[in-house]
């Protein structure tokens, strides 16, 4: 892992996501590398060309006094939108921590969002706020699928273990079933599993990048063989989405869920 430090000159901006005035990236880059990952093309604003994505992590230097919690009051901050707040590297940095210690008091809706079982450590700072929820992301149960497509993330049981620990202590969950792989998201059965400690659900389809297009096709067609045609299908028919959008949706209005459904329709994306 390259790690670097370098200057921030805001370490809460602007957020251009709809529904969402600021987000908080502690890091640039995200040890978990997920081989899905949206966020890879960070590399090319942050002067990695050449880095690979998962290999190399900056460590973002700020100054806590000049965050404001009363700034915050009453608009909704992301945490985190192009890293994850809670990698194995946040227990020796600390800049989540240092973040939200200093946004104590603001009435902001903080939603908390992580593929690490080390989110836990915040649960007493979490209660300090007001107004917070907290969600883990996951796409399967599989250790075998998580070994290939996201191994630096923990694995899905220590997602699960951790979400229910922070629901027993008394704070808003959900999960955020993220990233949807048609005809291998078992979307119920993570329901199933999860249901008494999740306050809410959503999904948002796998999307397609130029830049992973090649990496998930080769794995569809190495571990998943008879879904292969599927993924290929995509490209040119996205009605697939809308089957898998109404099938989720009959489910959680008979299982009557809260939930939401963030399918980005097309599915492969030119930027
Ligand atoms: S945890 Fe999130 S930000 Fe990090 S590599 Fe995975 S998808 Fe990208």
């Amino acid at each position: 892992m390259n790690i670097n430090f370098r200057e921030a000159k805001q370490i809460i901006t602007k957020s251009n996501i709809p529904g969402v005035d600021y987000v908080i990236n502690p890091y640039t880059g995200c040890q978990h590398g997920c081989i899905y990952c949206y966020a890879e093309f960070m590399i090319r604003f942050t002067g990695h060309k050449g880095d690979k994505w998962g290999q190399f992590l900056d460590i973002k230097q700020f100054d806590t006094n000049r965050i404001k919690p009363q700034k915050y009051d009453d608009k909704t901050i992301l945490l985190s939108s192009v890293t994850d707040p809670y990698i194995p590297l946040e227990l020796k940095y600390e800049n989540t921590q240092k973040i939200l210690e200093s946004l104590v008091g603001t009435t902001a809706e903080i939603t908390v969002l992580t593929k690490s079982k080390f989110v836990v450590r915040d649960i007493d700072l979490f209660k300090k706020f007001e107004n917070i929820e907290v969600g883990i992301s996951i796409s399967t149960l599989s250790e075998n699928l998580w070994r290939v497509i996201e191994r630096g993330a923990s694995k899905p049981t220590e997602r699960l273990d951790a979400i229910k620990k922070i629901h027993e202590a008394g704070l808003y969950t959900y999960i955020f079933i993220s990233p949807f792989f048609p005809e291998i998201t078992n979307y119920k059965k993570i329901i199933e599993k999860t249901q008494e400690y999740t306050d809410y659900y959503m999904f948002e389809n796998l999307n397609f990048r130029p830049h992973n297009v090649p990496r998930i096709l080769k794995i569809i067609e190495e571990h998943f063989p008879k879904s292969f045609s599927t993924y290929k299908k995509l490209r040119n028919d996205r009605s697939l989405w809308d089957i898998i959008e109404k099938d989720i949706e009959l489910y959680c209005e008979e299982k009557k869920l809260s939930y939401s459904i963030e399918f980005h329709h097309g599915g492969f994306s030119k930027s």
